[in-house]
């Protein structure tokens, strides 16, 4: 199959590493200089389930250098940067191309729309974890799965062989056509621990620190699920809850995402998580007081780091 991975940091370099290992032929497109660069000079250092490999096989490229049609484009942007990303590429998307995207949050299908037909696109969530440890060095420790369907629900045997190539690269893949509810769930999750952790600076286990953390969190996760049944999805909120205790009780010095962008002086995904929450809660009239409040506290606090990291340049 070919495949190309369009923002190829964290996550695209863990899946198209693995993909290339398998056979495929991947390109990572990608804006970061020095991650290409370091890729094209000493191929990629990938360490995951338990073993680390240098992937030389890769083609790598910024995307508008990109000439070729892929079978599968996979979107690992971070939500904010996907339509620039998509607006930069010249015509590979072609009529056969399927373009996947497991970014967190919600509006990502609305978003890839904006360029290619809706029959075209799957949507999914993943629960790999990925860090880019430095140019050309990616890690991922733990466990992780996918699931996936097509973005108008229409089950075509290219989504069952898409998910094939996932799987048989060791990123257990499913096709599952309850997906909606699992993208609800992991949304309510990261609304919840992403935005308290970028705003009180704790990592997740220092969220509970004092019964307010783990009660905020919930107050967060049940909000989220409450707009999601009001839409008619069918989410798991005894579950949810329980992997939020569960996250808080163990996940000793883990800084989610949201964390490091303020730490790093970027932007956040706030406007795809908690911002896509309250523009849907909208729409449905559910009330989402405390997702509304930690929408405009992050919206703050990046506010001022990017100003501080833009002043200490
Ligand atoms: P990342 O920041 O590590 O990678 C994003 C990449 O996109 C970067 O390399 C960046 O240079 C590139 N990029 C930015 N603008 C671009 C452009 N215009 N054209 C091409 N490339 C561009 O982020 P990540 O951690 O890999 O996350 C990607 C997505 O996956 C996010 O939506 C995130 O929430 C989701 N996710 C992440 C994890 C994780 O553990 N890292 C797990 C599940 C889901």
């Amino acid at each position: 199959m070919k495949i190309s991975v369009l923002g190829a940091g964290a996550m695209g370099s863990l899946f198209g590493g693995l993909l290339a290992h398998d056979g495929h032929a991947v390109s990572l497109l990608d804006i970061n200089a020095a991650h290409l660069d370091g890729m094209r000079e000493r191929g990629l250092l990938l360490e995951a389930q338990g073993s680390a490999q240098t992937i030389t096989s890769l083609s790598v490229s910024r995307p508008e250098a990109a000439r070729s049609i892929p079978d599968l484009l996979i979107v690992f942007t971070k939500s904010l940067h996907t339509r620039a990303a998509l607006s930069s590429l010249n015509g590979i998307i072609g009529p056969q191309t399927l373009v996947l995207t497991l970014q967190n949050g919600l509006g990502n299908v609305e978003l890839i729309k904006e360029f290619v037909p809706i029959g075209q696109i799957l949507i999914g969530v993943t629960t790999w974890p990925a860090d880019l440890i430095g140019p050309a060095h990616v890690s991922s420790h733990g466990e992780g799965g996918i699931r996936m369907m097509s973005a108008d629900g229409v089950a075509r045997p290219e989504v069952a062989a898409i998910a094939a190539a996932l799987d048989s690269a060791g990123l257990r893949c499913v096709v599952d056509g309850d997906v909606w509810a699992a993208i609800w769930e992991k949304v309510a999750f990261n609304a919840a621990l992403n935005s308290l952790c970028a705003v009180t600076g704790c990592a997740v286990d220092g969220l509970g620190a004092v019964p307010d953390g783990p009660q905020l969190a919930a107050s967060i996760v049940t909000e989220v699920l409450a707009v999601a049944r009001a839409r008619g999805i069918d989410v798991d909120l005894d579950g949810c809850l329980a992997n939020l205790s569960h996250a808080i009780a163990t996940h000793h010095g883990h800084k989610p995402s949201m964390l490091q962008d303020v730490l790093a002086g970027r932007r956040t995904e706030i406007e795809g998580i908690n911002g896509a929450v309250v523009a849907a809660a909208r729409e449905v009239n559910v009330p989402v007081t405390h997702t509304a409040t930690l929408l405009q506290l992050v919206r703050l606090v990046e506010a001022r780091a990017c100003a501080s990291h833009q002043a200490a340049r």
